[in-house]
C-alpha cells in the first residue's frame, strides 16, 4: 500500500541545531533491533485470483478483467500454481506448512485498490517459522509467510495522476522475519540470501527495479543491556541493497539523536530519499485493527495436504547452501569463492559450464578466480544479463584453456578478455591469438637469446646480483617479459634465467 507524502519533517534535533550526531559512539551505547518484511512477486503466468497476465511493462490497464478491476458480483478463483510456489518457499526455509489457512480481507481506501480491500492472509497464514543463516553465522528466525494479492500502481504526472491496474491481483508471498537482525550489514545480507533463494527456487525473478522483490524494514533501538524494545519505525519500499543499508544506518542515527536529546521516537512509517540519504515521515503507523480484517467470504479455507507438500518437495532444485557445500567439495573451492559463485544460480551455472569447457586444462580454482574477478567485474560494469551474456561460457572457457595449454600467458589472456568485453568475442580466443601474433614463445633457444641481451644491457644490476643480491632475479624476469611483450612462457623464462645466472656465478 502506498500513501502520499504528507510533507512532515522527521525531527532530528542535532541537525536542527546544526551539529553532527555522534555517529561513532551510537553503536557503543544503543543496540539496533531490525525486522524485515519482504514482498516477493511469484512468477506465475497469471494473477492470484483471475486469468489475467502478470507480465511486466504492458500497456496500462490492459492486463485486467472484471475480477481484478473489482466489479460487483464476480468471484475470485485461487491460482493453484501460486500455492505450489509458496509451498516450495516454505519447504526451503524449513517452515511449518499449515493444513488449513484462511484468506482475509484487509480494508483500506486507495485509488490503486479498486475493491476497497486486499485479499491476504491474516491470523491463519499458510506457513510459520523457518530460518535463514547469514554469512556472519547468525541465524534469523522467520515469523511467517503468507499469500496475498498486489495492489495496482499510481503514476503521478506533472498535472494529473493516473492509475494502472496491471499489477492489481498479481500474487505475492510476504515474508516476515523476527526482529533478530542487529546490523545494517546483516540486513542487506539477509535480503541478498533471500533473493538468491527465491531465484534458485525459480518462484520469483528477484527484480528489485521492477518491484518484484520489495523490502520494508522495521527499526528500533534500545540502550545496550536493556531488555525492553524501543519504539519502532517502518521504512517502506526500499529498492536496492545499497539503499537498504543506507536507510537503516540513517534511521539508527536519527533515533539515537532523538533519544540523546531526551525526546521520544514516534511510531511512524517513513520513506527513504536516496538522493539526500535521509528518511522522511510518511504517515503515522497504522495498527492491524485499523484494517478491520475478516475472513474472505468468497474463498474457502485453503487446504494443503501432505501429498501436495510431498509433490513440491520432489521438484525442489538444489538450494544455495547445499550448492555452496558441493562447490567446495567437488571443485575444491574456498568457502568464500563457493559463496560468491552460488549467490546467483545463473552465475553458478556459468561457472560449471566454463569448468566443463576447459576440460582440466587449468584447475577449477583458476576458473573460479577468472569468473569471480575478471568476469564478474565486466558483468557489473557493463550490466550484462547472466542468462544471455555476450561472452559465453564457451568463449571464456576457450580463452582460459589456452593459458593451461601454454599457448598464451595469463597476462595476454587478461588483455584479450578486456578486448572481448569491449568489442564482443568475435571468432573466439584462438582466432584473436593468431590474428594478433600473440602465440606464447616456448622455444628455449629464442628465450635464451632474449635473456642474454637483457643481462648484457643491465650490467650494473647483473654485477649486484652476482655479488649476492638475490632479489634482483625478479627484476630480470620482469625485463625479459617486457622485452617480449608478455609473450614468453613465464615458467621457461624462470628456468632459463636461473640456469644462465647460475652459470655466470660459478664461471
Ligand atoms: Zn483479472
Amino acid at each position: 500500500m502506498n500513501a502520499p507524502l504528507n510533507g512532515t519533517k522527521t525531527s532530528r534535533p542535532s541537525e536542527a541545531a546544526g551539529n553532527k550526531p555522534q555517529e561513532a559512539t551510537v553503536l557503543d551505547r544503543y543496540e539496533p533491533v531490525i525486522g524485515l518484511e519482504v514482498h516477493c512477486q511469484l512468477k506465475t503466468r497469471t494473477k492470484l485470483f483471475c486469468g489475467c497476465s502478470t507480465a511486466f511493462g504492458g500497456l496500462p490497464n490492459h492486463n485486467t478483467c472484471q475480477i481484478c478491476l473489482g466489479h460487483p458480483g464476480v468471484l475470485p478463483v485461487l491460482n493453484s500454481e501460486a500455492v505450489n510456489f509458496a509451498i516450495r518457499f516454505a519447504l526451503a526455509i524449513g517452515a511449518d506448512i499449515h493444513e488449513t489457512s484462511v484468506f482475509a480481507r484487509k480494508q483500506y481506501f486507495y485509488p490503486d485498490l479498486p475493491k476497497g480491500y486486499q485479499i491476504t492472509q491474516f491470523d491463519l497464514p499458510y506457513c510459520t517459522g523457518g530460518t535463514m543463516t547469514l554469512a556472519s553465522g547468525k541465524t534469523v528466525r522467520l515469523m511467517r509467510a503468507h499469500l496475498e494479492e498486489d495492489a495496482g500502481k499510481n503514476v503521478h504526472g506533472d498535472e494529473s495522476s493516473y492509475v494502472d491496474l496491471n499489477r492489481a491481483g498479481v500474487p505475492l508471498v510476504e515474508i516476515v522475519s523476527q526482529p533478530d537482525i542487529r546490523t545494517p550489514e546483516d540486513a542487506a545480507d539477509y535480503l541478498k540470501r533471500l533473493r538468491s533463494l527465491v531465484r534458485s527456487l525459480d518462484i520469483c525473478d528477484g527484480n528489485l527495479e521492477e518491484g518484484s522483490f520489495r523490502c520494508d524494514a522495521n527499526i528500533s533501538i534500545r540502550p545496550k543491556g536493556q531488555e525492553q524494545l524501543g519504539t519502532r519505525c517502518e521504512i517502506k519500499n526500499l529498492n536496492s541493497f545499497r539503499n537498504i543499508e543506507r536507510a537503516i544506518k540513517y534511521e539508527i542515527l536519527r533515533q539515537a539523536d532523538v533519544l540523546d536529546h531526551g525526546q521520544k521516537v514516534i511510531q511512524q512509517t517513513m520513506l527513504f530519499d536516496a538522493a539526500s540519504g535521509k528518511t522522511q515521515a510518511m504517515r503515522s503507523k497504522e495498527e492491524s485493527h485499523d484494517y478491520r480484517y475478516f475472513p474472505e467470504p468468497d474463498l474457502l479455507p485453503l487446504r494443503i495436504d501432505a501429498a501436495r507438500i510431498e509433490r513440491q518437495r520432489q521438484v525442489l532444485p538444489e538450494l544455495p547452501e547445499a550448492m555452496s557445500k558441493r562447490f567446495q567439495e567437488k571443485h575444491g573451492l574456498s568457502a568464500y569463492d563457493a559463496a560468491v559463485l552460488t549467490s546467483d544460480k545463473d552465475l553458478a551455472n556459468f561457472y560449471e559450464a566454463v569448468v566443463a569447457r576447459v576440460a582440466g586444462a587449468v584447475t577449477e580454482k583458476i576458473v573460479a578466480n577468472w569468473v569471480t574477478s575478471e568476469y564478474l567485474r565486466e558483468v557489473n560494469n557493463r550490466s550484462w544479463d547472466l542468462t544471455s551474456p555476450p561472452i559465453t561460457s564457451d568463449h571464456l572457457g576457450e580463452l582460459i584453456a589456452l593459458i593451461g595449454k601454454g599457448v598464451i600467458s595469463g597476462r595476454i589472456a587478461k588483455t584479450l578478455f578486456e578486448e572481448m568485453a569491449e568489442k564482443g568475442p568475435g571468432k573466439g580466443a584462438m582466432a584473436m591469438v593468431e590474428e594478433q601474433g600473440l602465440l606464447q614463445v616456448s622455444d628455449s633457444s629464442e628465450i635464451r637469446g632474449v635473456i642474454a641481451k637483457v643481462l648484457d644491457s643491465n650490467p650494473g644490476q647483473l654485477a649486484e646480483y652476482l655479488g649476492g643480491r638475490d632479489k634482483l632475479f625478479g627484476f630480470f624476469v620482469g625485463q625479459t617479459m617486457k622485452v617480449s611483450g608478455g609473450k614468453m612462457n613465464p615458467q621457461l623464462v624462470n628456468d632459463v634465467l636461473k640456469e644462465l645466472l647460475d652459470a655466470r656465478r660459478q664461471g
